[in-house]
Formats: structure tokens, sequence, C-alpha cells
């Protein structure tokens, strides 16, 4: 049998050259789930390594659209459908300038083991577009989603591909992309999730990816005899993860101390209030502006939220790689042991085992955030069904969900030093489902 490590690497560098994220997130899982595959020959005769890394298919396309002045203007376009061994695929599309082909099969692979964990029958698959909304006038972004739906409707279905929203594609691009998908096809169905819900979305929906970091990261340190009221939090990132995650964290009695953008941080000392919520949300989301502009809190301009000393718990909510070793140093150095992902594989792969060594409680993105792709998973049995679920009980449902995902994260794995390693765990769990899945199915 070939060495483990090697399988897998010579496979990326022969087949997917030059995709770093998608290695990083590759390796990720599959450093974990090493005694897992040695205990079983199976895996190797059905060579369920390679088969796992390779998508089934990505679709890239060109999308053109006309600017206000009347410019012509390209893009490209990509679907990664990676696995639908457990349902049809599902998972965001992302609208930002540091998209490509690498950053998808990232978030693709993520996604199947993610959505396994959910419990529900849904595959992986991400999407996206290099375009930047930033700057562009409503109109704009409305005719960039009718364009990119003119190739993706092709390729997608209520029971094929059922993409959703991602970093700037929120309800209304949603909408966007929804009414043009349902011009095309004269037929009204349930091809993607985030829909606003006076036509066919879940309520719930819109929080549900960050009330969920929040139900998750209790789960946890219920599990280590620790709560979650008083702590003080620093969250990075304003977009819908990271503001719903502050307004759970300050429903339930935790101290937010921060959020973020690209441009720097918002510190709220005495912790944020959920009349700050609103303000931000009105300000991030609606108006799309920036924090420095925001005039409540104190600006950093050029910090990251994690130089704040006096804090108990990280909660990095923006985007992948945004936290690197120095930041996890500093973490770790101002006595912050436990860090829950809102984002996908935010942690930089030096800064990942920084906290896993350091034996810090550590809620891995594709356990803790789920809960957005479980709700999409929710809005997807209200289509089928022809009906329209209330708050109460998505959110009975998100809390359950959560508790059962973290649950299954520690069902193959024992605390070591007192911890449960939650990371290896959600690994093994979805590895486990994802090859189980693929032994079944035969060679296809
Ligand atoms: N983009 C979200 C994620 O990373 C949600 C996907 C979905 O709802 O399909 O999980």
């Amino acid at each position: 049998m070939a060495d483990f490590r090697e399988i897998y690497r010579d496979y990326l560098e022969k087949n997917h050259p030059g995709s770093d994220e998608f290695h990083q997130a590759v390796e990720e899982i599959f450093e974990d789930i090493k005694d897992e595959y040695h205990n079983d020959d199976q895996y190797d005769e059905w060579n369920v390594l390679e088969r796992l890394m390779e998508p089934d298919r990505i679709i890239r396309f060109r999308v053109c659209w006309e600017a206000d002045d009347g410019k012509v203007k390209i893009n490209t376009g990509w679907r990664v459908q990676f696995h639908n061994l457990l349902g049809a695929y599902k998972g965001g599309l992302r609208f930002h300038p540091s998209v490509n082909e690498s950053v998808l099969k990232f978030l693709g692979f993520e996604q199947c083991f993610k959505n396994a964990l959910t419990g529900m029958p849904m595959g992986g698959g991400k999407g996206g577009s290099n375009f930047n909304p930033k700057g562009c006038s409503q109109r704009e972004i409305m005719r960039f989603c009718q364009a990119f739906m003119r190739e993706l409707y092709r390729h997608i279905g209520s029971q094929t591909d059922v993409p959703a929203g991602d970093i700037n594609v929120g309800s209304t691009e949603i909408g966007y992309l929804f009414g043009e998908y349902i011009k095309i096809k004269n037929q009204w169905e349930g091809v993607l999730t985030g829909k606003n819900p006076s036509f066919g979305g879940s309520c719930g929906r819109e929080e549900a990816t960050g009330y969920g970091v929040i139900y998750f990261l209790k789960n946890m340190l219920k599990a280590h005899d620790k709560e979650l009221k008083e702590k003080r939090i620093l969250i990075s990132g304003s977009g819908n993860v990271a503001l719903h995650a502050a307004k759970k964290a300050i429903q339930e009695d935790a101290i937010v101390l921060s959020i973020s953008d690209s441009g720097g941080t918002l510190y709220f000392e005495n912790g944020m209030k959920l009349d700050d919520f609103d303000t931000l949300y009105d300000f991030k989301i609606n108006q799309k502006g920036r924090l420095k502009d925001a005039k409540i809190g104190s600006y950093m301009e050029g910090d990251k939220p994690w130089i704040i000393k006096e804090a108990d718990i990280a909660l990095p909510c923006a985007t992948q790689n945004e936290l690197d070793e120095d930041d996890a140093t500093e973490l770790l150095d101002n006595g912050i042991k436990i860090l829950c992902e809102g984002a996908n594989m935010p942690l930089t792969d030096g800064a990942r085992k920084k906290f896993i060594n350091a034996k810090a409680l550590y809620g891995p993105a594709k356990a803790a955030n789920a809960g957005g792709v479980a709700v999409s998973g929710l809005e997807r049995s209200q289509n089928a069904e022809l009906n329209s679920w209330d708050i109460d009980r998505i959110d009975k449902e998100l809390q359950s969900i959560m508790e059962n995902i973290h649950d299954r994260c520690i069902q193959y794995v024992k605390k070591e030093n007192d911890i449960y390693p939650y990371s290896k765990g959600a690994n093994i769990y979805g590895f486990k489902k994802l090859a189980g899945a693929m032994i079944a199915q035969g060679i296809v």
C-alpha cells in the first residue's frame, strides 16, 4: 500500500496543480482520517481517496452583462458539482474578486463533509463568480445575476443541484437569480434556497448560519462544563454570518467586543447592544457601507480583532485564511483558548495547528457553520410539501440539528487532555459517511 500522504499529494499535484486552497482543505481532512483509512482495506480497494478528491464536474462559463454607462462587461462564472452521493448537489454561490477554481474546489469539497454532518440528504457543490458587486448599482447587480443564471439554469434543478447564497449573495441576489430561472423555465420549483420568505423562502434562513454558530458553541461549552453567559467574544467580519452570530450571542447574554471588515475593526468596549446590531445590519447589509463610516463603536483602522486582549472566545466569521499563525499566537498569548469558525476555513494551516496543539477548544467550520445549509435543507422540505413553517418550528429544528451535529463530531473520538478534538471527529464522521455511500453505490 502506498504511503498515505503520497496518495493524495501526488494526485493533487498531477490533477489540480496550483490549487493551493483546495490542497489545504484536502490535507486538513485527510490527515485526520488516516487511521480510519488504514483500518479498513475497502477504502484502498475502492480507491476512495482519489474519488473523493475529484469533483464530479466543474462547469465554467462566460458572463456578459451591461453596466449602467452602456459598457459591456465580462466575468467568469463557475459551478463545481462536487459529489451527489448523499443527495442533490447543494452549496452556495459567492460573488467576489477572489473567487477562482481553487477556492471553489476547496469550498465544494468542504461542503460535502459539512452537508454529511447535518444528517440531511444533501450532496456538495459550490459556485460563483469573480464579479465584484462593490460599487455596482442595484440594476447592475440585477443584470449580472440574470446573465449568470442564463447559463447556470441548464445545469441545476430542484433534484439536481440547488445553489444558495454565500459572500455577497444574499436574498436580494437570490431573488434576481430565481426570477430569471422561473422566467426561462416557466416552472416554479425550489431550485435555489435563501429565497425571500414571501415567495418560497424559509423564515430564519438569513439568521441561520450565525445563530447556528452560537448554538454549536453553546453545545461545545456545555460538553466542557462551561457556559456562554458573560463570556467576552471577538468576532471578525461584518456580513450576514458575523452580524447574526453577534446578535444571538448578545441575546444569550454574552459580551460581543468586535466586528470587522477588510479595512479595520469596530471595537465595543462595553459590548455591542441589540440597537447597534440594527444600525449595523442596515448600514452593512442594506447600504453596503464600510465600517470606518459606521459612526458607532471605536474604529481601529487596519487592525484585526485578534489584538483585543480582554476576551474569552474568538469567532472568525469573515473569509478563508483570515487568521494566520501570528494572530493565533497573539490570541493564545492573551489566554483565548476557545475558537469557533463562522467562515469556511478561516484559519491558515499554521494557525489551525497552533490552536489544536495548544489544546484549545476548536469548533471547525464544517460543523459550526452548518446551520445555514441545514435551514436550506428545511427550505427544500417546505418547497417540496408546498408549505411554509413558522419561525418557532425553524428555530427549534435548527437548535436540535446543531446539537446533533455537535454529537456527531464526538461520536468517533474521545477527549484528549479533557478536550474533544472536534475537527478530527467531524472529519472522521464525514469521511465514513461519504466513503460508505461511495462503496455502496459501486464504481460509477
Ligand atoms: N454558503 C453556505 C455554506 O457555506 C450555505 C449553503 C447553502 O445553503 O446551500 O454552507
